[in-house]
């Protein structure tokens, strides 16, 4: 099989010694005897090429915002220059038709008049056409840092928001929270139930089919202003804004009913594979509180929830200390 452009592109920047974090990440994998497989070097890829290049498209488009910036400023302070000069000449005609001319000699003041008002429409319209150009060049990169800006917060595996827009929102929602003085909000810590040995027995790549799987369940599980994020591996957070304990743990038991609802299909064979199951920590939120300490609430939960034997949610209570609780 021929390897693809991104597999390409990793072993020659892993030759030339350019990307060390990304050449650490290969060494271990080699050194371990591990195979790496096109699986595991697109995720190397995915970690190391494809983030440092959102990088590079921001730097690319700051250039040539710069770029285009500084073609207009000239084109301006050119026409400005020549409509001064323009004003003095025309000053001066006034000047010579005040004083007594001849026929030929005025017709020969207005055809100077003339050239000089061609040239001052020639780069106006240059002007114009400048600036048109800008424009277009600047919406395009306006779209373009969009796209940029809205893949660095999603997460390319499951196309749900990742860590970073989760750190980000959530501190939104705490303040919105706080300003708001009487609302609170809840969140949810999800863990998929034995994924090292489901990922071992049916392998990566189904493993990721059933990541994208939870993260589809979740996300039509829930609406509005709730937030579904991948938050590392095999672990997602969801954030109910305006939302009470009670109603949380609903959710979370929904969720928990609709992901272990789902069959896993092979895609090659058609044939069933295992179930999948979740375990959920429930946390809401103490007026106040540091978000970090709202996340390791949750964390305890679902921890507890785990240490209760697997897909089931747990409560945790506002002191840190975690109790299990079937809803
Ligand atoms: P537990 O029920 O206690 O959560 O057990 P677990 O096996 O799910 O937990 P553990 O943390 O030991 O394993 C998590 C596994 O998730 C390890 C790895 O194989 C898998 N994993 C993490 N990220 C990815 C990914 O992006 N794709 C795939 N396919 N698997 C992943
Ligand atoms: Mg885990
Ligand atoms: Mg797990």
């Amino acid at each position: 099989m021929l390897p693809s452009p991104e597999i390409y592109e990793l072993w020659f920047v892993y030759s030339s010694g350019a990307n060390p974090a990304m050449n650490k990440a290969l060494d271990e994998i080699l050194a371990k005897g591990e195979k790496p497989t096109n699986e595991l070097c697109l995720s190397i890829y995915q970690q190391h090429l494809r983030e440092n290049r959102e990088d590079e498209r921001v730097r690319t488009a700051g250039d040539q915002i710069k770029k285009t910036i500084k073609q207009v400023n000239t084109a301006v302070g050119a026409v400005r220059e020549f409509t001064s000069d323009y004003n003095h000449s025309l000053e001066e005609v006034h000047d010579k038709l005040s004083e007594d001319k001849t026929k030929e000699e005025i017709s020969e003041i207005l055809g100077e008049v003339l050239e000089d008002t061609k040239v001052m429409m020639d780069q106006n319209n240059h002007l114009e056409e400048l600036l048109q150009e800008s424009a277009t060049t600047m919406e395009k990169l306006h779209r373009d840092l969009e796209i940029a800006r809205r893949e660095a917060l999603t997460d390319a595996l499951t196309g749900l928001s990742n860590r970073k827009a989760f750190d980000q929102e959530i501190q939104r929602i705490a303040q919105e929270a706080a300003a708001k003085g009487h609302e609170t909000f809840a969140l949810l810590m999800m863990d998929i139930d034995h994924f090292k040995s489901f990922n071992d027995t049916f392998g990566h790549q189904v493993g990721d089919q059933v990541l994208r799987l939870v993260a589809r369940t979740l996300k039509e599980g829930i609406k509005g202003r709730d937030l579904a994020a991948r938050y590392g591996g095999e672990e997602f957070v969801i954030v109910l804004p305006d939302t009470k304990i009670q109603s949380a743990l609903k959710v979370a038991e929904y969720l928990r009913v609709n992901v272990a609802k789902k069959e896993v299909i092979n895609r090659q064979s058609g044939e069933r594979l295992a179930r999948i199951t979740i375990s959920v920590g429930v946390a809401e939120y103490v007026k106040s509180e540091p978000i970090e300490n709202l996340i390791s609430r949750a964390d305890s939960a679902l921890y507890a929830a785990k240490h209760n034997g697997r897909n089931q949610v747990a409560v945790a209570p506002v002191a840190m200390s975690v109790q299990a609780a079937k809803v």
